[in-house]
């Protein structure tokens, strides 16, 4: 039996692993073995190689594809609310400028919330969103936060959680997105950084940007009342 993706329209195998195999299927992942993850679900889900490997090829896509702890779920949903009237721009770079921003442009406009995939948002040295339009970051916002939330299994680039808190610490005060929300949008970001210092406080130390991440908190604090 298979189903498509309600979010992306991958089709996959209907087998959902219990919390346990998830979790083998994960630890494969974060050891850097699609293989052995892809072994770990056909063991799971009884299914062919070419299904167990388009199972996890779509968990390495989707930000959609992965359970949600319920902590996690509550702040998506606020972010989600909050930006859920934000259009999908035209472009999102100034795409004449250069080679480059012609290049992110398309990546871009490619996709949708519910289908852009980690390897679009590249890494901190090639980052389309680094050169997109405050419009073009709200507009995918929701997925930025959910791929942010995602723990560090991508087999070609880092955790995303930490490009998405540069992006949020970048000048401080005067950050282009900042400037741009509206008060609904700025608590949304605000909760889920501090949902990420709550429950990713000792990871952020690890990959060494939980200073960035107490400054982007500082910068997206509401003004108080
Ligand atoms: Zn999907
Ligand atoms: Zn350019």
């Amino acid at each position: 039996m298979t189903a498509p993706c309600p979010h992306c329209g991958t089709t996959t195998i209907a087998f959902t692993p219990v919390e346990a195999q998830f979790e083998a299927v994960v630890r494969a992942l974060a050891n850097g073995s699609k293989t052995l993850a892809a072994g770990e679900f056909r063991y799971f889900a009884q299914c062919t190689d070419a299904e167990a490997a388009a199972w996890v090829a779509h968990l390495l896509h989707c930000a959609h594809a992965w359970p949600q702890a319920g902590a996690d779920e509550a702040v998506l949903a606020q972010v989600e609310a909050a930006f859920a009237g934000v259009a999908k721009p035209d472009h999102f770079t100034d795409r004449t400028h250069c080679d480059e921003c012609r290049e992110h442009d398309d990546t871009l406009r490619a996709r949708t919330r519910g289908t852009l995939r980690r390897q679009d948002l590249g890494n901190a040295g090639w980052d389309p969103i680094t050169f997109s339009s405050a419009d073009g970051i709200g507009y995918f916002f929701p997925a930025l936060a959910r791929f942010a939330l995602l723990p560090d299994v991508w087999p070609q680039h880092s955790w995303y959680a930490d490009q998405l808190v540069l992006h949020l610490a970048w000048d401080g005060s005067d950050n282009r997105l900042l400037a741009w929300c509206n008060p609904a949008q700025r608590s949304a970001v605000h909760a889920l950084l501090a949902h990420l210092v709550a429950t990713r406080g000792q990871a952020a130390v690890h990959h060494q940007f939980d200073e960035e991440l107490q400054a982007a908190l500082a910068a997206w604090q509401p003004p108080s009342a």
